[in-house]
């Protein structure tokens, strides 16, 4: 069952999703060359606390961690260690808070010092399809229509889709209805609503869209260990449209980043 949000619930949720933004803003500057997942993790989870939340995903079916850190052939769901990062490695660090009974739930892959060429496409590949998807997220359209497109546009690229992963509604619950496919068909699926608010995730692979799962029940990894990207933003049906409520304004002033690419998507 989907449950719809207030517009009070909504920006509940959007202070939520807000201080998962200034989390990974944080963590832009701290991903380098020598530092371990371990070590981001601890600063995550001392950062969220400090804005009055919870990490998100502590605890949550038993995660051992604040965030999930899932290096290179890794897609989602990486347990923190004290391996250093490496130049050339990308990292993607999903990240959860709870606040106010509210969750926001974000990821954001970065590169690690300087990476190959082909990575670099695949990051800036998966982070345009996320936006390819939002813009679909409207009343009128149904789930089908943000799988479809996601879709439609990576393997354009060569690049493979995931399906066993998929992107989720969000709320009072980390994982709520309805599932959100990073593939699928036009017009088919549940049909969105005003007041929905739903975790958006391409998780795309350089290589086969198939996957491996890991003996400690949560690292999953490409089937071909080629690199995969994962980028995730919560998003709002408000007035019939996507309000984006998380945003990579942070990542990307520590980053140098200059775009526009979500203005669409405020109202
Ligand atoms: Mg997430
Ligand atoms: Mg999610």
């Amino acid at each position: 069952m989907i449950k719809i949000k207030t517009r009070e619930e909504i920006e509940l949720m959007r202070e939520s999703a807000l201080i998962v933004s200034k989390t990974l803003g944080m963590l832009a500057k701290e991903v380098k060359p020598g530092v371990s997942t371990l070590y981001l993790d601890k600063l995550a989870e001392e950062f969220i606390r400090e804005q009055g939340a919870i990490p998100g995903f502590l605890g949550l079916y038993d995660f051992p961690n604040t965030l999930c850190m899932s290096p290179n052939a890794q897609i989602v769901h990486g347990i923190p260690n004290k391996t250093p990062l490496k130049e050339g490695d990308i990292i993607s660090i999903d990240c959860g808070a709870l606040k106010n009974g509210f969750y926001g739930d974000h990821a954001y892959t970065f590169a690690v010092g300087e990476i190959a060429e082909e990575t670099k496409k695949l990051l800036e590949v998966t982070k345009e399809s996320l936006y390819v998807g939002i813009r679909e997220l409207k009343i009128g359209n149904r789930v089908g229509d943000v799988g479809f497109a996601i879709q439609e546009f990576t393997e354009k690229h060569g690049y493979g889709v995931v399906r066993e992963l998929v992107g989720h509604g969000l709320g009072r619950e980390m994982h709520e209805d309805p599932e959100m496919p990073n593939y699928g068909k036009r017009g088919r699926g549940k049909k969105f609503v005003e007041g929905m608010v739903v975790a958006i995730e391409p998780m795309t692979n350089l290589g086969t869209h198939k996957i491996r799962q890991h003996a400690d029940g949560w690292t999953i990894t490409t089937f071909d260990n080629k690199p995969s990207a994962h980028f995730e933003h919560d998003v709002a049906i408000l007035n019939g449209k996507p309000e984006l409520l998380s945003t990579f304004k942070y990542v990307n002033e520590a980053l140098g980043i200059v775009t526009d690419v979500e203005d669409e998507f405020r109202q």
